[in-house]
């Protein structure tokens, strides 16, 4: 496959998704073979991948056919998840597909890689699982000025949606696949990450990409757009190409996780809608639908394992992240509105 070079090869799970997409991309900068997996191909650009397999990954012939690779892939990342936005994973109507489809892809993913490393006798892939911040107790993030989210505080256990139910159940798998098959893996608690290539419409996009959508459909210097609750909850949020840096350091070390990934910024939805305002030109006031789903009260990244462990920190801030999101976004609007 490398020609006999020192060719490092990994297979990205849900490289036709947001963060799988711009995985594929730094590591192909980085020079490794790649192997992308989706049941859909990337919506917004190319792979970058050396080969992409369109399939189901709740098969398990697919995942079979996915590892089969003369010489084990050196790392595997697994991003595939039936997931969205608030609308998507805070109404309960999606909870039985996210919690089924999640786990299954999860279960059939390390057993399969279980199954193959004892036949190849060997055990040399590394696994990273993209855990997330939804699985941390919703009785410790009441208070929107002082969420607690220490990877410690996870347990006793108390996610407000089933999705943050599957991310926990998963981490544990990986964790016991760990203890009992040896598997080297390495796990993330991401927190609300962002930027150009992420589901901007349609009913799984994220609040940053919902607000940019909805400003720049506003066609003139002032309008109103829809904001879900108040507007006073808060989150941090994470430029995508910082948690792409951060997941490769964590891989590329002998801590374990679980980590948090994110940034300490936090803010307001409603100050999330001004700083967007702002970059847009435009003036914007606020509708609030306050019976909107909207997650837990407050949130933020506690960052303090992961400087300690990997040296890692946020770097960029959100008005930045932001600009190029807008940006993108905004030509994506304007494509869109082409086309029609
Ligand atoms: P995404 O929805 O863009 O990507 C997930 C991909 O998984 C999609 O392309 C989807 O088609 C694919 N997928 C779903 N079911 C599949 C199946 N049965 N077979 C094959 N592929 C399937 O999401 P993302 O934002 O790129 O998130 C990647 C991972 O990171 C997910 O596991 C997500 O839960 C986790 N995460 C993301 C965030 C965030 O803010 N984006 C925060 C916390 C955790």
């Amino acid at each position: 496959m490398n020609g006999g070079l020192d060719l490092k090869s990994a297979l990205v799970l849900g490289a036709g998704g947001f963060i799988g997409n711009h995985m594929v991309i730094r590591l192909k900068s980085e020079g490794y073979f790649v192997r992308g997996v989706d049941i859909k191909s990337p919506e917004y650009s190319n792979s970058s991948a050396d080969e992409f397999i369109v399939g189901d990954l709740r098969e398990i012939e697919v995942v079979k056919k996915s590892l089969d690779l003369s010489e084990s892939f050196d790392e595997i990342y697994q991003f595939a998840a039936d997931m969205g936005g608030a609308g998507f994973v805070f109404t309960g109507e999606n909870d039985a597909d996210i919690m089924h489809n999640s786990a299954t892809i999860n279960l059939n993913v390390l057993e399969e890689l279980h199954k193959r490393n004892a036949s190849h006798k060997e055990n040399k892939t590394k696994v990273f699982y993209s855990s997330s911040a939804c699985m941390y107790p919703e009785h410790n993030q009441l208070d929107p000025n002082n969420p607690i989210c220490s990877e410690d505080s996870a347990y006793p256990a108390n996610p407000d949606s089933e999705y943050g139910w599957e991310k926990l159940f998963s981490e544990r798998l990986f964790l016991a696949y760990n203890r009992n098959h040896k598997i080297p893996v390495a796990i993330a608690r991401y927190h609300n990450i962002y930027g150009p290539l992420g589901t901007w419409e349609g009913g799984r996009e994220k609040a940053p990409a919902a607000i940019c959508r909805k400003i720049a459909k506003v066609s003139a210097d002032e309008g109103e757009i829809e904001v879900w609750g108040d507007g006073e909850q808060t989150r941090s949020f994470l430029y995508v190409d910082e948690c792409i840096e951060a997941t490769r350091r964590l891989m590329a070390s002998n801590f374990q996780g679980p980590v948090n990934i994110g940034s300490e910024e936090m803010v307001t939805i409603n100050q999330m809608v001004q700083i967007i305002a702002r970059i847009s030109g435009k003036n914007i006031k606020t509708a609030h639908k306050l019976d909107a789903p909207t997650g837990v009260r407050g949130r933020n990244s506690d960052n303090r394992l992961i400087r300690e462990k990997l040296g890692w920190d946020f770097s960029m801030t959100l008005e930045e992240g932001l600009t190029k999101t807008f940006i993108w976004i905004n030509e994506q609007n304007q494509l869109a509105s082409l086309k029609i």
